[in-house]
């Protein structure tokens, strides 16, 4: 926070905007809640970029009302115009801390302070990834976190999953309705997936293993052509030629502002009770920061709408009652 700004205090904040957070800011908007939305600058990896994951996403063919599909950046731009038309005001800053331990709630960003007596968080999670810098450069051409959002795009070609869990399992076994066959690479010898979905995996014709092995670098200049594999066990190296790379090897929920405060469980997602409700009164969470079962953006605009309305619902109570104890006070004076 800068020395000089002044304190601003709203109604509701709503931090994060992907689905869930602008579908919150929607429905507070229309309660005349006149949101604010903290949309992260891009720059920082606590909060992800404006967007969230969609912005990473090229199309989007599940989600109800867009019978053509929509690119994932154009439909948080409808998100956002719609947010707006109702009053939200969305700002492009990364929030840098949050105070819940008192109300009104404190929110900083790197120019502005804000206070809010009720925070809905919405932050979201990222796609785990290897780290390799081929994958990066050929991120939306070819490599993937989501079988859901991108694998019919890899229709009739040869595929790869990065992960040996049951996001992996269940990714692999998705694209064998798209893909010719797909290679399941894992560094282990050993799955972690649930013996269940190893059964679903290892029954299926179209998949097959690559063990104690690792993606070196991902081929390709515009696309991707192939993978270079090393064994983990002897250094050997081979080609693997694939259209398409997933990786699947855990999400990460956008939690670091939060440590300490908000209940999370043991893998780090916010903890909701009865609906959005988060272990703090007043704050609420919705979207993939505290769904790791479903995480679809349909589902994040869903809860997005839970949370909005949880918010207005406990707002109105406490002003229910902050008057009836002003009433109460006034009769006995
Ligand atoms: P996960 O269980 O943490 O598995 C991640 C996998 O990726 C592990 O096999 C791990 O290898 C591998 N991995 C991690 N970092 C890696 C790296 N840098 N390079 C290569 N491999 C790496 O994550 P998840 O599969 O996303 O599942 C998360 C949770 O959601 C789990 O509790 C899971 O049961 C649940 N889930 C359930 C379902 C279902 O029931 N249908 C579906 C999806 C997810 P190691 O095994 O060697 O550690």
């Amino acid at each position: 926070m800068t020395e000089n700004s002044e304190t601003q205090t709203r109604r509701v904040i709503i931090i994060g905007s992907g689905p869930a957070g602008y579908t919150a800011a929607i429905y507070a908007g229309r309660a005349e809640l006149s949101p604010l939305v903290i949309a992260g600058s891009g720059a920082d990896p606590k909060i992800g970029i404006p967007g969230g994951q969609l912005m990473l996403t090229t199309d989007v063919e599940n989600y109800p009302g867009f019978p053509e599909g929509v690119t994932g950046p154009d439909m948080m731009e409808l998100f956002r115009k719609q947010a707006e038309r109702f009053g939200a005001e969305i700002l492009y800053a990364d929030a840098t801390s949050v105070d819940l331990s008192q109300r009104p709630f404190r929110v900083e960003t790197a120019k502005e302070s804000y206070t809010a007596d009720a925070v809905i968080v919405a932050t979201g999670a990222a796609a785990k990834w290897i780290g390799l810098e081929s994958e990066t450069k050929l991120q939306n051409r070819g490599v993937s976190a989501c079988a859901t959002c991108d694998g019919a795009l890899y229709r009739g070609k040869e595929i790869a999953v990065v992960g040996g869990g049951d996001t992996a399992m269940e990714e692999a076994l998705f694209l064998t309705r798209f893909a010719t066959k797909v290679t399941v690479i894992h560094r282990r010898d050993e799955l972690r997936a649930s013996k269940i979905m190893q059964e679903r995996a290892f029954k299926n014709e179209k998949v097959e293993f690559l063990w104690d092995s690792e993606v070196a670098e991902v081929l390709g200049e515009d696309e991707v052509t192939g993978l270079r594999i090393k064994n983990r066990k002897t250094g050997e190296e081979s080609e693997l030629a694939v259209g398409a790379l997933f990786v699947a090897i855990g999400h990460r929920p956008n939690t670091d502002l939060f440590q300490g405060t908000l209940d999370t469980d043991e893998q780090g997602y916010i903890v909701a009770s009865g609906g959005t409700r988060t272990s703090v009164e007043g704050v609420f969470a919705c979207g993939d920061v505290m769904d790791k079962v479903y995480r679809q953006a349909v589902t994040a605009a869903g809860t997005g709408c839970a949370a909005a309305i949880d918010s207005e619902r406990w707002l109105a109570e406490q002003e229910s009652d902050t008057q009836t104890t002003e009433a109460v006070s006034e009769a006995s004076a």
